[in-house]
């Protein structure tokens, strides 16, 4: 069962994938990650898909990463008497706490807080930034002055996003809340969080979730991108979230910073997500367009972690073929002539090199310079296959960990192939396993060469400080 790419495919579920066969087949098919979006799943529907994924999981043999995504305060206005109005360009518009169903002169924002965080010239985008106003005058949070700059229709409980205001809230909603509770109760092993803007919202969600779940930083907001290395220091994962991020940003904008964050994650050796809209066509055809594809190609040169299916494999058409075409496009990149290059290129010293940073790097040059085919890391909070992932080595990776979490958590880490199993007793048991799993696992035949990467004394965490090369019995 092992994936012959480094990258990983998340995919997310809904309408489209909520039997059992679909889920196997998104699995068969390349996924390593299912995400759950709490935007649109009740803690029953939660409850289900996670109990559907750990049977399958059961039946495959194969660690899989759940990653509950919460929605985070995404602002809504409030509603109309005629249901929707249409605004045109030069109108005046006033955003008010007043919930009397709005017309063409006003329409209720229902968050008070916003109402006085709101500042002359800020933008407010109604409807994924389809119609765009700025404020002229404001008073004391009850209410805000806009003139309308892009018109439309807009109509009721549509989004608003304010890419120029400083939200004074955390990042957590009630709803959040709640949410977050179910998801670490039902034992994800992953929890995303939106609209992230400062380093606080990120340790807020980490306080609560304790060692129970990893969380991840959507980077959808430039008060986020602002302050980049400083989420990417607190986060265990980020996300470049390009749905909201081209509606808070220009969408031309959109690129380079994909770009600037996953190079970002990478030095600092968190793990980067590139999601929304990759095979967006793949929803209703089973085709998708060149220049879908050749996004997907973008971000796997790149060399992100994984790359993410949204209503692709929710609610589109043809989820299956969404993972199979994803994993054949990085598949072909990853084999391409100059992905190497572009991989390596792009890596970067570790900001504080530590002596398992150092370990990682001396197993990527033995690696390479010997031709393994296998670099295995015991790991048993995952951090030792992280700094391996981190040197992007050209061998796969093999980490053998006692811990299932810990298996399941590094389902969406570059390169990582995760095996539970026990500890290793000593040194002849920790490279004799490391053998046999790698055969057994697919990576290795007899006479092939393996590194392996482990700390001395075995089980104590952060104690990396071994690397020895091993070759594969043929008995
Ligand atoms: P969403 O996040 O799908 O939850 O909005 C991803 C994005 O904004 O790109
Ligand atoms: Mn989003």
């Amino acid at each position: 069962m092992r994936r012959l790419r480094r990258v990983k495919i998340i995919a997310t579920l809904g309408p489209a994938s909520v039997e059992k066969s679909v889920v196997a087949g998104l699995s068969t098919a390349g996924a390593d990650v299912f995400r759950i979006n709490m935007s649109h799943t009740d803690h029953a529907g939660l409850a289900a898909y996670v109990r559907m994924i750990r049977e399958i999981e059961a039946e495959t043999g194969r660690a899989i990463g759940i990653l509950a995504d919460l929605q985070g305060p995404k602002l809504r206005i409030g509603a109309f008497t005629e249901g929707a109005v249409h605004l045109r360009k030069g109108d005046m518009f006033v955003l008010d706490a007043d919930p009397t169903p709005g017309d063409v002169s006003r329409v209720q924002l229902p968050h008070p807080e916003i109402l006085s965080a709101l500042k002359e010239k800020d933008t407010i985008l109604i409807d994924d930034g389809k119609v765009r106003l700025h404020v002229v005058e404001t008073s004391g949070g009850v209410m805000a002055r806009a003139v309308v700059d892009i018109g439309g229709r807009i109509s009721n409980r549509k989004g608003v996003s304010l890419p120029d205001t400083e939200i004074p809230i955390t990042s957590m909603t009630p709803k959040d809340r709640a949410d977050l509770d179910a998801a670490l109760a039902e034992g994800v092993d992953w929890v995303a969080i939106s609209f992230v803007q400062r380093p606080e919202d990120v340790l807020e969600v980490k306080r609560v979730a304790g060692k129970r779940a990893a969380i991840m930083a959507k980077i959808e907001k430039p008060q986020a991108i602002a302050r980049l290395d400083e989420v990417i220091e607190v986060a265990d994962a980020l996300m470049v979230a390009r749905g909201d991020l081209g509606v808070e940003v220009p969408l031309e904008k959109v690129p380079g910073l994909q770009k600037r964050i996953t190079r970002a994650a990478r030095r600092l050796g968190k793990p980067v997500v590139v999601a929304t809209q990759m095979l967006e066509s793949m929803i209703l055809a089973p085709l998708p367009t060149r220049a879908e594809v050749s996004d997907v190609a973008t971000a796997v040169y790149e060399g992100a972690d994984a790359v993410m299916l949204s209503a692709e494999s929710a609610a589109g058409q043809y989820p299956i073929e969404a993972v199979a075409t994803m994993s054949r496009i990085a598949e072909e990149v990853e084999t391409d002539a100059v992905y190497r290059s572009i991989i390596n290129a792009q890596r970067a010293a570790a900001p504080d090199p530590t002596v398992a940073d150092a370990i990682a790097v001396a197993a990527r040059d033995v690696a390479e310079t010997l031709h393994s085919v296998a670099i295995c890391a015991w790991t048993s909070s995952g951090a030792t296959a992280l700094r391996i992932a981190r040197e992007r080595p050209r061998p796969p990776i093999l980490a053998l960990t006692p811990s299932r979490d810990t298996a399941r958590r590094l389902a969406l880490v570059w390169g990582v192939h995760a095996l539970e199993t026990q500890d290793a007793r000593d040194i002849e048991d920790m490279a004799d396993r490391a053998c046999v799993n790698s055969a057994r696992e697919g990576f290795a035949s007899p006479g092939d060469r393996v590194i392996i990467v482990a700390g001395m004394p075995f089980g104590s965490p952060g104690a990396t400080n071994m690397v020895r090369i091993a070759i594969v019995d043929h008995d």
